[in-house]
């Protein structure tokens, strides 16, 4: 028995697994071409300052071969790419000797902007020539867009926030167009990033459903499958082969050593019911603890996948001739946030980490029966004090305060 075997969550539990397909490197340009031709924008990892993020992608050349990041508490680095050897033709190298172009663990940025804006116009209102109000709703232009290379911490963030902006009688109509024009490409994971702990929150190593094709990653090449109709009308037209048993075995062996290098890397995170116990521990030292370090700067629940609380703004032009109503992403750590009935509900630093920690694990479980959290790390990467929320939770549902009275 492997250790594939003994980890449910590197089962495929999608049968479209047993299909997968080979494609070899040298025909990965097939894929963005063939999304191209179909009339989709692609959108891919790429360099961009110093960090891997989603940007447009025209040529399988801007995707970030031969880098690798490297993150940690308040910090996230890059490793350069070996330099092409100088003065060698670059017609006559083979594609890309040696470098795999998805190296990494999740890029800086996620997938969020993409589908819920961080700011748009939701309406303007302006008179007519009979000075009668006249109220014109936004809309999104539709576009087809390809996403390429989303982490299954990404795609299961990415369920979340359909249910939040479509489930229900009132579906968000900004998401719903930008959502149903979306191609996925999912990318296995074949490595965990030193802040991965998406298997901890539920979640798994692969891509298991909400993708269209899902990638992993092999020396000089990909296996592929599909995981929908139209997935499967790109895949055909790919100069793909069925995978052999060693190209799958050799995939289920790097994915267990990524199952592995998280299990060894991150400090356990409190079970579900631990982490329901949160709602029961409002004067927690823990939380003045980490207030004490916390700059309530927002960049956690920025980057984080997630979170979708937002604010609307109303703006007037100059002449006051017009208004504008936009959307705009807001946070639980922003001072005006918790405005209701003319006071600041939340007014310190204290009470906004505890708002956004217990919302996250504890009182998300009881809305949506799951944690709000896909173990994506960025919260922690992105974090200027360096703040780790897997210690906190530990402090908080570990340490409780009678046991803390009692230590000291
Ligand atoms: S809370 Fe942090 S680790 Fe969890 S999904 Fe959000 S950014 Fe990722
Ligand atoms: S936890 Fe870190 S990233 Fe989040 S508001 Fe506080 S200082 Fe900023």
């Amino acid at each position: 028995m492997n250790r594939a075997d003994e980890n449910p969550t590197l089962q495929p539990r999608n049968p479209m697994m047993k299909q997968e397909q080979y494609l070899a490197r040298k025909h990965l340009k097939e894929l963005l071409t063939t999304l191209i031709e179909d009339g989709y924008q692609c959108i891919g990892p790429r360099v961009r300052d110093g960090a891997i993020v989603y940007a447009p992608l025209t040529s399988i050349d801007q995707l970030p071969w031969g880098v690798s990041d490297r993150q940690q508490p308040g910090g996230y680095k890059l490793s350069a790419p070996p330099a092409s050897p100088a003065g060698l033709n670059a017609a006559l190298q083979p594609v890309h000797p040696g470098q795999r172009a998805f190296d990494w663990s999740v890029p800086a940025t996620s997938i969020k902007a993409l589908l819920f804006a961080p700011s748009e116009p939701l309406w303007c209102a302006r008179p007519d020539a009979s000075g009668q109000l006249v109220f014109r709703q936004s809309l999104p232009e539709p576009e087809r867009v390809a996403l390429f290379g989303v982490r299954p911490c990404d795609l299961r963030a990415i369920a979340i926030q359909d249910r939040v902006f479509l489930a229900g009688p009132y579906a968000d109509i900004r998401y719903q167009l930008r959502r149903s024009e979306l191609f996925i490409i999912a990318l296995n994971c074949t490595h965990s990033g030193d802040l991965c702990f998406c298997v901890g929150t539920g979640g798994s190593l692969n891509a298991e459903r909400g993708y269209d094709l899902a990638l992993t990653e092999l020396d000089k090449g990909y296996l592929v499958r599909s995981g929908s109709k139209a997935g499967r009308s790109v895949l055909t037209r790919l100069n793909a082969r069925p995978a052999s048993s060693s190209q799958r075995k050799l995939a289920q062996a790097q994915q267990a050593e990524a199952y592995r290098q998280q299990q060894h890397r991150q400090p356990k995170l409190p079970s579900p019911a631990e982490c329901l116990s949160l709602l029961n521990l409002p004067t927690h030292p823990e939380w003045a603890a980490v207030a004490e370090r916390c700059l309530a700067c927002a960049n956690c629940t920025q980057a984080c996948p997630t979170c979708f609380c937002h604010t609307v703004v109303n703006q007037s032009n100059l002449e006051l001739s017009q208004s504008e109503h936009s959307r705009q992403w807001d946070s639980c750590f922003s001072d005006q946030h918790s405005y209701c009935a003319g006071q600041v509900v939340r007014a310190t630093t204290e009470q906004r980490y505890r708002q956004w920690l217990s919302h996250k694990f504890a009182s998300w479980q009881q809305q949506f029966g799951e944690f709000g959290c896909v173990g994506c790390g960025r919260c922690i990467s992105c974090c200027p004090a360096g703040i780790d929320i897997i210690e906190v939770l530990n402090r908080l549902c570990h340490n409780k305060p009678e046991l803390a009275k009692e230590a000291t």
